[in-house]
């Protein structure tokens, strides 16, 4: 069981908070398709077994021409075993979902949207920089629809200092009121060297409140839980048996292959990157030769990366994995952290081990960072 994610670099313009790697130099789009199919011949023995999962992320997905689309599947598909069941995302942006892309995208085979809203207030939209309008984002979720699209789901940014809770509530409720079964909500983070942090630096705009965010975020909580969805991951809501498979793959150590400039691809045992800079990306391809650096996984990398991600998912972390995968020492030693946590109400337990009580999520990484294992223990 393994996953595929394949970045596509470009955008229409910059979003003032974004530090993916993408590039607004669309013209260079052939160029990468042409080079993308290279690099997919040169990877193909990176993953065994079947393909659950196909992700194009970005960057702009929704870039790309059908025809664009249509032959780096294929290409996929000639180059994998692709399982009969397999979940096929799409991020797209509101301003290129029109009825007509949808339906091309279904016909490919896309048979999962992610639709980067962000918001449904301009006054946000425009903060952000975004490319597309209110209008265009209600537009998009019903061309979606129409077309025939079920499994989709929604960004949404929250925690920017121009976005009252009124506007907050309002957001969810048209999100609600549209019965899309996922919604992926991020706190908004100011990343150096974004647009947004020398902004916030020159003083020109106001600094993210950390307790307004978090005022933010248990009200996201409180309704998506009223409305019987699942909050399997700290950024990520479902309905019941809608979680998006990739993601929670990535989450749960399963294996998967990135494609394209800056994608990480991981194999248990090391994890490795592509150069984040599409010019050196084309010419390295050019000579038949994948630009990445890697780092070998330890055990103690290994520990502390599964602490870190099994606390941000509603299932916590399990003792029997602990014990299994990293040995008795780990296990007494999370035991020994996890009681007086415990105590203190910020982990509650669970049937195979703990996981973040409600008050604490919001905290995540920090108690997290509790249990990590250092070189010198
Ligand atoms: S569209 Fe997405 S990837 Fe592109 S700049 Fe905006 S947030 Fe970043």
């Amino acid at each position: 069981m393994s996953g595929i994610y394949i970045h596509i670099p470009f955008c229409k313009k910059a979003c003032h908070y974004c530090n993916f790697h993408f590039s607004t130099q669309t013209k260079y789009i052939n160029e990468y398709t042409s080079s993308l199919l290279i690099e997919i011949e040169l990877q193909k023995k990176y993953l065994n077994g079947k393909i659950e999962t196909l992700y194009f992320g970005g960057g702009t997905p929704s870039l790309l021409s059908t025809e664009a689309i249509q032959t780096i599947y294929h290409k996929i598909k000639d180059s994998f075993d692709l399982s009969n069941n397999l979940e096929f995302t799409l991020e797209a942006n509101p301003d290129d979902l029109t009825a007509s892309q949808a339906q091309d995208w279904l016909n490919i085979g896309v048979n999962r949207l992610s639709i980067g809203i962000q918001s449904f207030q301009p006054h946000s939209l425009a903060w952000m920089n975004r490319a597309h309008s209110v209008q265009q984002s209600h537009q998009a979720i019903l061309n979606a629809k129409k077309a025939g699209f079920t499994n989709m789901s929604v960004d949404l940014i929250y925690g920017t200092p121009q976005l009252s809770d009124h506007d907050l509530a309002e957001d969810l409720e048209i999100l609600l009121s549209y019965d899309i079964p996922h919604i992926s909500c991020y706190a908004l983070t100011v990343e150096e060297k974004t647009v947004l942090y020398s902004k916030i630096q020159n003083k020109h705009l106001q600094d993210v409140d950390a307790a307004q965010q978090a005022k933010q975020f248990e009200y996201i909580m409180q309704i998506l839980a009223n409305a019987g969805w699942e909050h399997y991951e700290i950024s990520n809501f479902s309905k019941p048996n809608c979680r998006s498979k990739h993601n929670s793959n990535y989450w749960n150590g399963v294996p998967y292959l990135g494609l394209g400039p800056a994608a990480h691809s991981f194999n248990i045992h090391s994890r490795q990157w592509n150069v984040a800079n599409n010019q050196l990306y084309f010419q390295s391809i050019k000579n038949n030769s994948v630009p990445f650096e890697m780092e070998t996984l330890d055990t103690i990398t290994q520990f502390n990366e599964y602490m870190m991600i099994s606390l941000r998912q509603m299932e916590g972390f399990s003792f029997t994995k602990i014990k299994n995968e990293f040995g008795e020492k780990y296990e007494t030693h999370v035991k020994l952290i996890a009681e007086p946590l415990a105590k203190n109400k910020q982990l509650q337990k669970t049937a195979m081990g703990y996981t973040l009580s409600k008050e604490a999520k919001f905290l995540a990484d920090g108690i997290a960072s509790n249990f990590f294992w250092s070189k010198d223990q």
